[in-house]
C-alpha cells in the first residue's frame, strides 16, 4: 500500500490559450503532459479530466493537485468562492471553478495565479533559486509581479495587481494615452505588448535599433522594479514574458532602476550595475508548470 508521500502530483497551467497539464512525480519529474486549448469552461473541463483520468491509471494515484491560473481568479483558501474566477471578461470564465473539474478526484489541490506558479517554479529550478524575497514579473500580453517569501506566494484579500500602478509618464515625450480599459496610462496600459503594438505598430523586439523607444519602455519598467524595491526589499527581481526579449531593454530596466533609487537603498544585493539583482527568468516556458508541481507538492 503507498502511503500518500509516494503519490502523484496532478499539475494544471491554465492559460487565455492554453492549458498545459501535466502528472509528476514527487521530485518534480513529469510522467505525462498534454496541450489542451482553451475554450469555454464546459468544452475545456471535460478534456482536463479526462486527461488526469488517464494518466491515473497509467502511472498511479494522484495525491494532490496545484493549478497556475489566468485571473482574476480567488486565491484565498479562506475564502468560500477559493479557485473560482471573478471579474475575468474571458467568455465564460466569470464564475467558473477549479472545484468542477477536481472534486471528482477527491484529492486536494491548491490554486495560485499564473504570475505566482511562474514565480515559485523559477525559485525553485530557475532564475530565483537561493531568493528568500523573490519578485517575479511578466511583461507580454498583460503585466503582473508575484513576490514570494520562502518560495511562498504573499497576497493580501486577493493576489496583487502590481501591472497597473501608474508609472511617471510625460505626454510630451510619449503622447500615448494607454490602452488599459480600467486605467488608460497605467503601466500595463503602456507597456504591454498590445500597447508597444497600438503605439508604434509593431512589438519591441523590431525597434530595438532605435534606442529612444527602448528608453522609453525601459523607463517605465524601471518605476515598477523601483516600487519592488521599496515595498518588498527583494533579494532578486525577475522580469520576463515577451516584451522582455526586446534586445537592450533588460539593460535599460537596470540602469533606469538605479537612476530612480538613486543611491537611497543601500545593500549588498543591489550590486553596481544591477546584474546579478535585475535578471531574466531561467526556465523559459517550464517556469508555471514547474510552480504548478510545486503547489501541489506543498498541500501533501
Ligand atoms: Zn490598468
Amino acid at each position: 500500500m503507498q502511503g500518500q508521500q509516494d503519490g502523484l502530483i496532478g499539475a494544471i497551467e491554465a492559460g487565455g490559450t492554453k492549458f498545459i497539464c501535466a502528472l509528476a512525480r514527487m521530485d518534480g519529474t513529469i510522467v505525462a503532459r498534454a496541450r489542451i486549448d482553451t475554450r469555454t469552461p464546459a468544452e475545456c473541463f471535460p478534456d482536463v479530466a479526462a486527461f488526469f483520468t488517464a494518466a491515473q491509471e497509467t502511472h498511479g494515484r494522484i495525491a494532490a493537485f496545484g493549478v497556475a491560473s489566468f485571473g482574476p481568479i480567488d486565491i484565498d483558501p479562506a475564502s468560500p468562492a477559493y479557485g473560482t474566477f471573478t471579474t475575468t471578461p474571458k467568455p465564460g470564465w466569470q464564475g467558473a471553478r477549479f472545484h468542477d473539474v477536481l472534486d471528482p478526484f477527491g484529492v486536494p489541490f491548491v490554486v495560485d495565479t499564473d504570475v505566482n506558479g511562474a514565480a515559485i517554479g523559477e525559485w525553485l529550478a530557475g532564475a530565483g533559486q537561493g531568493a528568500r524575497t523573490l519578485a517575479y514579473t511578466t511583461i507580454g500580453t498583460g503585466v503582473g509581479t508575484g513576490v514570494l517569501r520562502d518560495g511562498k506566494s504573499l497576497m493580501g484579500f486577493s493576489h496583487y495587481e502590481m501591472g497597473h500602478i501608474h508609472p511617471s509618464h510625460d505626454r510630451a515625450a510619449d503622447p500615448f494615452e494607454g490602452w488599459c480599459p480600467y486605467h488608460g496610462d497605467c503601466l500595463e496600459g503602456l507597456v504591454a505588448g498590445p500597447a508597444i503594438i497600438k503605439r508604434w505598430g509593431t512589438s519591441l523586439d523590431h525597434l530595438a535599433d532605435d534606442p529612444a523607444k527602448i528608453d522609453l519602455i525601459g523607463g517605465y519598467i524601471a518605476d515598477l522594479a523601483a516600487d519592488l524595491v521599496l515595498m518588498h526589499m527583494p533579494d532578486r527581481l525577475i522580469f520576463g514574458g515577451g516584451v522582455m526579449k526586446a534586445p537592450g531593454l533588460i539593460e535599460t530596466v537596470r540602469r533606469r532602476t538605479l537612476a530612480r533609487l538613486n543611491g537611497y537603498v543601500q545593500n549588498p544585493r543591489l550590486d553596481p550595475g544591477l546584474e546579478q539583482y535585475i535578471v531574466t527568468p531561467g526556465l523559459g516556458d517550464d517556469a508555471g508548470i514547474t510552480g504548478a508541481i510545486e503547489l501541489g507538492r506543498s498541500k501533501l
